[in-house]
């Protein structure tokens, strides 16, 4: 009988993972293995230590993975797939593939530093400690990619078939519609991935690619995303918020420095800069972009134009790509980056990592920190342990390099940039359907979330709703 099996994205938002075998009962390969994601565990070591584990059907025996996205919680896990011997095909949109090539090696080259840093330090208890796949590993396995359009039908075998339909969440996410035919009869399964904004009112101002996943859907099992299912995010305008911080800190003499995820949140933030600024709402200051791969991503929007938002695209067409905006800077080299360094006048600083783990945020904060009339400031999820939150939480000091650094800047968060939609959006969404699902279950939430969410899908729209657990398998008799 086939099975649906959650190796990801159970208890907690990475890892996302879920085998569909499509006629197997116990060991040996029969029927087909598919892999919907295949993401890497971040975050606290009890989930990381999950990335050396092996498939429970060997990565030689899975015959195609279908991806939703290139966030590394989705597609992350690939190389260390193709490593342990998987050979099929990986089927994602154009975009995704093209921040696949960017996003992927990026990551092998941390898993490298990472391993190094270790073995320096002996800090592990592997000697020597590896990486769980390489730079040239990651670069390798982008071969295995095959663009799908939306839409589009693709059939793996005469019982199983997908089409991506739009997800609203980055660039070229989708959800995935599985069908399973037997004895003449097809049943549809929907994989969400991530859940992009769902817009409740006419515009969402400040996005970039237009938001907002298909509507009307009616699979017989869903399988949910649960990110943000027990909380909203503020609706209001963020533009206000974001003018009036700026202004300020430019006014008396600091600098703004903004550690951001360097593909979507870059590319989001640098837009609304650029209207702001346009539209005498912020004064014309430098505003350095000061990550490599953020110049990569900043070309591959540009390429998919087509998936702006109608506000993006009128900027677009107004003042082309961001690389060429007068005042607006890209530091590429190392070099580059140290230069930023010696600017003595307002600047805007856009930088990753996000949560301050690690990139050259750390030496813009390093700099900059100790400066009362300096801003720092959050526009994405702070992961608790991280830096990004310490310096949220309103700590005093703050480890960078070794060492102590107090923290005097100003400190703000805009929590209007999330890109997945919050409790009240999925469930605007969930009304769209055009039935109720037999089962829907949840994953990619913490257990928290998920069960708030459990809760209140239930109750609202009176579903059978389940929340996936690890390892666990689910009958598709
Ligand atoms: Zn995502």
């Amino acid at each position: 009988m086939a099975y649906l099996q959650f190796l990801g994205a159970a208890g907690t938002v990475t890892g996302s993972k879920h085998l569909i075998n499509t006629r197997n009962d116990g060991g040996g390969k029969q029927g087909l293995q598919v892999l919907i994601d295949c993401g890497l565990f971040q975050g606290q070591k009890e989930w990381r230590v999950r990335n050396w584990e092996d498939t429970p059907i060997p990565a030689h025996e899975i015959d195609a993975v279908i991806l939703t996205h290139a966030h590394l919680d989705h597609c992350g896990w690939i190389p260390r797939l193709v490593k342990e011997g998987f050979k099929g095909r990986i089927y994602a949109t154009e975009p995704t593939i093209d921040l696949c090539s960017v996003i992927l090696p990026d990551s092998g080259h941390l898993q490298e530093e990472e391993a190094r840093f270790h073995n320096q330090k002996q800090s592990s208890k592997h000697k020597p400690a590896l990486p769980l796949y390489t730079l040239q590993e990651a670069e390798d396995c982008l071969g295995l990619f095959t663009s799908v359009q939306f839409g589009q039908a693709t059939r793996l075998s005469p019982e199983l078939s997908f089409r991506f339909v739009h997800a609203g969440h980055i660039l070229g996410s989708s959800m995935v519609e599985l069908y399973l035919e037997s004895a003449g009869k097809a049943r549809k399964f929907l994989f969400t991935g991530d859940i992009g904004r769902v817009p409740l009112q006419a515009s969402a101002p400040g996005r970039v690619v237009r938001s907002g996943p298909d509507a009307d859907e009616d699979p017989e099992v869903l399988v949910m995303e649960s990110t943000y299912g027990n909380r909203v995010h503020p609706h209001d305008d963020v533009r206000p918020h974001l003018a009036e911080i700026i202004s300020a800190t430019v006014q008396r003499g600091g600098s703004v420095v903004v550690p951001a995820f360097a593909v979507e949140r870059t590319q989001k933030f640098l837009f609304l800069l650029k209207e702001l600024m346009e539209s005498g709402r912020i004064p014309r200051v430098p505003v350095f972009a000061d990550s490599p791969m953020a110049i990569k991503a900043v070309e591959i929007f540009m390429k998919y134009a087509d998936e702006f938002t109608d506000e993006a695209r009128r900027l677009v067409e107004k003042y082309g790509s961001p690389l060429n905006w007068e005042g607006f800077h890209f530091a590429p080299k190392q070099e580059d980056s140290k230069k930023i360094n010696e600017m003595r006048y307002p600047c805007i600083i856009v930088s990753s990592s996000g949560m301050v783990t690690g990139g050259r945020i750390l030496h813009h904060l390093l700099l900059r920190l100790a400066d009362p009339r300096n801003q720092v400031l959050f526009i994405g999820f702070q992961a608790p342990g991280t830096r990004g939150q310490i310096i949220k939480s309103g700590a005093k000091s703050v480890r960078i390099f070794s060492e102590e650094v107090p923290i005097r800047a100003q400190v703000a968060a805009l929590e209007q940039f999330s890109d997945h939609a919050d409790t009240e959006e999925l469930l605007f969404w969930l009304r769209t359907f055009k039935r109720k699902p037999a089962t829907t279950f949840l994953v990619h939430g913490e257990p928290e979330a998920a069960s708030q969410l459990q809760e209140t899908i239930s109750s609202k729209l009176g579903w059978n709703v389940k929340i996936a657990h690890w390892l666990e398998k689910v009958p598709l008799g």
